[in-house]
Order: structure tokens, then sequence, then C-alpha cells
């Protein structure tokens, strides 16, 4: 069994009047139609009503909901667990070709038949415009089952380098004993099956908690891997209270890994639950987890204007600013600055229209909920305080939907409060240094890199791209020159960052893989 040939899969473009711009439409139609979906939890391959019900608030208009979905309770979290571990031994023994087939075929369900459903409750539920769902749910995800598989592949064919006569050596990668947890977020609905499927490729079996804000399309996307020919019992989809279920899951004995993206507070949270649990495991489990960023753009006096202008809007405010790796605070040289960067920026920024997710001229969609509305809007308000000029935006409008204007802000203070902390939302903060202080720039900006997840440096001077390089050595587990921090391609850049950012286990790549296996090395004397 060979891996067939793998390519990054084709982005939509969704041009006016084309076909696939019509059958979003009409999914996106359909769906407002049929609206609120009812969602339950499945163990075993069946659904659970446990009754206990929650809603996922549209954020472009929520007084309604996508969904009405059954939180799991005690009794399911724990049905789920030994339902998991009894399927377990059936798909770690399973041939690697049958795992791989049905992985492939998710990738060509989730990016064929559940394509525009899955697109259509991104945007519904998360806020995503069209192309932002398409990068993320259509083509990200099918991108991480199929390059899972050929990563995997790889994995497995890497052995020992030598047999001394008359003996043979070989490693084995074996699925942990036990089973795993995943817990996903709201900004990605690939996100959150990448986080089972990785550990499945490998013969994992896991638990799946999802973001409250991302629960139907992730049951879309669990349902896409049912049909594909995940055994029931492999994956099990326990949407629920998110305290009460990680505290569950990770006090039980075969607890063995935590697959994890969210923000850093909530995996720090975690870390502590499974230090506080350590003496009950049969190992040591395995934590990965990609969290929080402060991600920056550093642009050189050599930098070309018009491209840093561009690069630097859809870094900040693409889906309004609500990735790990979105563009949050720019260092730039003040030549360019006032030759030109601020007006271009300003007018840029100007033209982005703000509205609901589903209609096609909106850029810049809402913001997830309540708490991400007055989070980000009180931080535009600390910026104030702090004597931060607002350049363009500034406010937000919460009465049907939850807006935030895409907002600059000018600061003379680099260690100020909207340029060191992260926001999660569409706000930028700019601080202008002196041409000459390159040098001091760096320092400047590593040493208030509390994360280390993206940074893009702009520059027409070779040298200056590989000096800022060189000395930023951890500020970043993502650095890109001359294009924005945002947009990691699996297969192309594998994604993660250290620091406060996470474990950097690169998702995308197939250094992942070895988090959720356990190798056994086997020595046979002929
Ligand atoms: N991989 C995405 C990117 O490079 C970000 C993922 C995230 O927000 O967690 O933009």
């Amino acid at each position: 069994f060979k891996v067939p040939d793998i390519a990054n899969e084709p982005m939509v473009t969704y041009a006016p009047g084309s076909p696939e711009r019509k059958a979003l439409v009409e999914a996106i139609r359909e769906m407002e139609q049929q609206l609120p979906f009812e969602v339950p939890c499945v163990v075993n391959g069946k659904p659970v009503k446990t009754g206990k019900l929650a809603k996922q608030p549209m954020p472009w208009d929520h007084a309604n909901h996508l969904c009405t979905y059954h939180e799991a309770d005690e009794a399911t979290v724990a049905a789920a667990i030994d339902g998991a571990l009894a399927a377990k031994a059936d798909w770690e023994t399973l041939p690697w070709s049958d795992r791989a087939a049905i992985f492939l075929k998710a990738a060509d369900l989730v990016s064929g038949k559940y394509r525009y459903k899955i697109l259509a409750a991104t945007m519904l539920g998360q806020g995503k415009n069209a192309w932002q769902a398409e990068i993320d749910a259509a083509a990200e995800l099918a991108d991480f089952l199929r390059f899972g598989v050929k990563y995997v592949e790889d994995l497995y064919s890497i052995q020992p380098p030598r047999n001394t006569p008359g003996s043979w050596n070989r490693t084995e990668y074996r699925a942990l004993e036990g089973f795993v947890f995943a817990v996903s977020p709201f900004n990605f609905t690939a996100i959150g099956g990448n986080l089972v499927a990785t550990p499945a490729i490998v013969g994992n079996v896991s638990v799946w908690k999802p973001s409250p804000a991302a629960t139907y399309a992730n049951y879309l996307v669990f349902k896409a891997f049912e049909e594909a020919g995940v055994p029931a019992g492999v994956i099990q989809f326990i949407p629920g209270p998110p305290v009460e279920v990680c505290a569950q899951v990770i006090a039980h004995p075969s607890f063995a890994a935590l697959h994890f993206t969210g923000s850093t507070f909530v995996f720090k949270q975690l870390w502590k639950n499974v230090a506080a649990n350590i003496d009950t495991y049969k190992s040591y489990p395995r934590l990965v987890g990609e969290t929080g960023g402060k991600n920056f753009h550093l642009i050189h006096k050599s930098a070309e204007v018009k491209n840093a202008v561009m690069q630097t809007v859809r870094g900040a405010f693409e889906y309004q600013g609500q990735k790990c790796s979105a563009l949050s605070r720019v260092y730039i040289a003040s030549s360019l600055w006032n030759g030109g960067f601020k007006e271009q920026l300003l007018t840029e920024v100007a033209k982005l229209k703000v509205g609901p997710p589903q209609d096609f001229t909106n850029f810049i969609g809402p913001v997830i909920g309540r708490p991400a509305f007055d989070k980000i809007t009180s931080y535009i308000q600390k910026a104030k305080d702090a004597g931060g000029e607002i350049l363009i935006g500034g406010s937000g409008d919460d009465s049907k939907g939850y807006y935030v204007q895409p907002t600059v802000i000018l600061t003379k203070d680099p260690r100020s409060v909207t340029m060191v902390e992260e926001i999660f939302g569409p706000v930028l903060t700019i601080y202008a240094y002196e041409d000459d202080d390159f040098d001091k720039t760096l320092e400047l900006v590593d040493s208030t890199s509390q994360y280390g997840l993206t940074g893009a440096i702009f520059a027409s001077e070779r040298k200056a791209l590989v000096h800022a390089t060189n000395k930023l050595r951890n500020a970043a587990g993502n650095v890109y020159y001359n294009e924005k921090c945002t947009g990691a391609v699996v297969g192309q850049q594998p994604f993660g960052g250290a620091r406060a950012s996470g474990t950097n286990d690169k998702a995308g790549s197939m250094a992942i893989f070895y988090r959720f296996v356990s190798a056994r090395s086997i020595k046979e004397n002929f």
C-alpha cells in the first residue's frame, strides 16, 4: 500500500455567477430556513440526548441561534470514555491501509459532498465570510487529513539505520495506551477535525469536546468522518460545559494525551489539572497545545510600502483578527510611516465593509460573542486611556450582532498594553521607530514577546531579513518574509510557536504525529 500523491486542496474563489457561488448561497439559504438545528452528543455511534440543552448563538444575529445542543453530563462523559477504550483494540489493530483509506475518504467528503454545508455552518455560526470559511473548513481540513495520512506513511517508514549480522531491528509506532482528549476552538472548524484525526490516523481513540461557539460546524465534520467509515466509539462527540467536562476527563486513569487549541489561560488550567492527577495515570500524558499569540510585522526602511500595507491589512483584519496567528502589532521605520504607509493603510482600512458574513461584499464580520466584544472594546478604551491615538475605527455596535470596527491605534509607548497583550479582535497597534534604531527595535520585539507564534519581516535588503531572523530566535515559530503573518498552509508551513503560544509541535507536519505514538523497538536474532 502506497499513499497516493498528495496535493493541497484547490481553493474555490466564489466568483460572482460561478456555480460554486450559487451552491454556497443555496446551502446558506437552506440552512437559514431550517435553523435552529438540534445536535446530540454521539457516543459509540449513537446519538445521546441528555436533555441538558445549550445554544450556539449566531454572532451576527445574537437573538437567534444556529443550534441547540445536548450537553454531555457526567454519565455521558463516562460512557464516552469507556466506549472509546472498548473500541481501541479493533481500531489500532486495523491494517494501517484501512485507517488511511478512511481518512482519505473523509478528506473527499469534507471537500466534496459536505463542503458547502460545513462552510455555511462556519459562516453562520462562527461569523466567517465565504473566503475565510473556504480556507478553513474546506481547504485546510481536507489538507490536514490527506497530508496527515502521508506523514504517517513517512513516520512508519522511519526505521533504525543499522542491523548487525544475524540480527534484525525494527521500530513499531503504536497508539498510546489509553485515550486522547481533544479540546477544539471556535476559530477554525478545520482544527476541530484535525485534533481528532491526527491521533486517530495512528490508531488512537479520542473523546472530543468542541468549542460551544463552533458546535454545529464541528458536528457536521464529525458526521462526515462517520460517513467515511470511522468506526463507532473511535471518536466520541461530547459538547458540554467546558470546566466540568475537562475536569472529569482529565481525572480518568486512562487519560493518555491532551490535544488542545485555545487560550493560553485554559491550556495552563488543564495542565494544572493534569499535574493534580499525575499519580493516577498509567503513563505520563502527552500535552500538546497551540494557544495564544501576539503576532508582529517588523517593517524595515528598505521595505516595499504598498505590499507591506496590503499584507498588514489582511494579517490584522481577516476574520476580525480572531486567528491565533493574527497580526496585532506593527513596528515600522518612521521614514516609511510618514512617507506614505500611514495614508495608504488608513485608505485601505476605510474600505473594509463590516456586516453579516453571508453578504459577500462584507470583509469584516462579527466577533464571536459577548465576552469577546466586551474584551476587545475594553482594550480600545485602555489604549485611549494610555494616550494611544485612534487613527481609524475605535467603536463597536452590539445591537444585532457583535461588530467591532477595524481599529488602528498609534502609540508612542512600545510597551503599552495593546502592544503586548493578546486582544483577539480587529485591533492593530502601530509603533514607528527611528530608521537607525533597527537593532534596538529587534531587542524590543524580542523582550516584549511573551508569546512566540508568528511574525513577518518586511525588507528588500536581504541582510535585514537575515539579521532580524537571527536575532528573533524565539519570538515566532512561523516567520514570513514580505508576507502577512497568517495563513500557514498544511504541508508547506508547519504551524506553531513556543513561549506562551504552545508546545510548538507543528500542526500540519510529521512532527506532531510523534506525540501520539508510543514507539517500541524490537530486536530479533536469526
Ligand atoms: N494556521 C492558522 C494560520 O496560520 C492559524 C490557526 C489558529 O488560529 O489557531 O493563520
